[in-house]
């Protein structure tokens, strides 16, 4: 196994990789450091969540940068603010030895004003969500006229929520001779048109195997009636007493419903979807990472890409309409090599979706019963 001193990267950033705690390079870091640094290239990486992508691109990212330029020269696309904001916070630690370097997060939802004014200031970096950099691009607030790199992030994420066009008017204002670096953590054609249409020759990186789950994350099932969906959650609550996990509905009304019952009863539990300003937002994330909420119930598009180290299970209150999205669930959980639970409450006229799970994650769901909950199970 490689270290981190052996990938090419300079003193600066090698000092803070040892305050980050980082012992050894993940698979995707050992892999695409190295060819990045060396090579001025187009790349295209595929692999699952959880297994170091942000610290993959960031570092050779940071290591490109003139940090005694202001000028923009590197722009990161995610797909939410919650992901942007992450990857900010990486990278301010990635760079914290690097003296001017400035990352700027942008995204919708907060002051365009605000974040104009802080890219006007001289941020080499920009990390940004598709609709709002198009935004600041039609008002004039940013200019990726003379950017080196462009990195997308979490590519099949962002062109699932609809922003192909954002991307491609983006893409199209950066100059063509920039090296852009794609991550994805599946090549669904979508992905494989951006891919075709805007880089050149792309190099290509494959962590594990294409379009599997996570091995560290077991998965389960438990059969109830309708009616006792609810109880269900309780008891698996119950049963697990030091329960640290993200329960997804389908829709922002389940979602908020199923958090007030939770609190009402008495758990420790928060909301997270699109109808909460901001700066709610904000906070339950805050309560979640610190773990004052011990659960975060959320939409699909609201919890997207979170990395929140030591999530111990994910609940599937109800299956995702698109089966490809409880790989991304459940990916929530069994981050850096860390074990995790998959759980899904199911009525008897679901069951057949977990059979197209289990053909998608390429692994069996373990049939459990509710604990001391016979009763509701059918
Ligand atoms: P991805 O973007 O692939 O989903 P992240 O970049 O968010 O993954 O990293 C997942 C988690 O693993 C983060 O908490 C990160 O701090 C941690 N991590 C990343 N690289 C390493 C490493 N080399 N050693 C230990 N932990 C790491
Ligand atoms: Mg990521």
């Amino acid at each position: 196994m490689a270290t981190f001193n052996e990938l090419g990267l300079g003193e600066l950033c090698l000092k803070a990789i040892t305050d980050m705690g980082f012992e050894t390079p993940s698979e995707v870091q050992e892999k695409a450091i190295p060819l990045l640094l060396e090579h001025d290239t187009d790349i295209v990486s595929l692999a699952q969540t959880g297994t170091g992508k942000t610290a993959a691109f960031g570092f050779p990212l940071i290591e490109k940068i003139d940090s005694t330029s202001k000028k923009t020269q590197g722009l990161i696309l995610s797909p939410t603010r919650e992901l942007c904001l992450q990857i900010t916070t990486e990278l301010k630690k990635y760079s914290k030895y690097i003296k001017g370097l400035n990352v700027v997060a942008i995204y919708g939802g907060a002051s365009i004003t605000d974040q104009a004014r802080n890219v006007k200031k001289g941020a080499q970096i920009l990390v940004a969500t598709p609709g709002r950099m198009g935004d600041m691009i039609r008002r004039g607030m940013v200019d990726i006229r003379e950017i080196d790199t462009c990195v997308l992030d979490e590519a099949d994420e962002m062109l699932n929520m609809g922003f192909y066009e954002d991307i491609t008017e983006i893409l199209s204002d950066t100059p063509e001779e920039k090296n852009t670096w794609l991550f994805s953590a599946t090549m669904p054609r979508e992905v494989a048109t951006i891919a075709k249409k805007f880089m050149s020759n792309p190099m290509e990186i494959t962590v594990g195997t294409k379009n599997t789950g996570n091995k560290n994350v077991s998965h389960e099932y438990y059969t109830v009636s309708g009616r006792d969906r609810y109880l269900a959650l309780k008891r698996l609550a119950d049963a697990n007493p030091g329960i640290f996990s993200v329960i997804f509905c389908r829709t922002k009304r389940d979602t908020q419903n199923v958090a007030e019952k939770l609190i009402e009863d008495g758990y420790n539990a928060a909301a997270l979807h699109g109808d909460l300003s901001q700066n709610q937002r904000d906070l339950v994330m805050r309560s979640f990472r610190t773990k004052q909420i011990q659960m975060l119930v959320a939409t699909d598009v609201a919890a997207r890409g979170i990395d929140v180290d030591d999530i111990s299970h994910v609940i599937n209150y109800q299956l995702p309409d698109e089966i490809e999205t409880y790989t991304h669930r459940s990916g929530r959980t069994g981050r850096a090599g860390k074990s995790g639970v998959s759980m899904v409450i199911v009525t008897k006229s679901e069951l057949r979706k977990i059979k197209s799970v289990e053909r998608i994650i390429k692994t069996k769901f373990e049939k459990k019963d509710i604990p001391n909950g016979k009763e509701i199970c059918e």
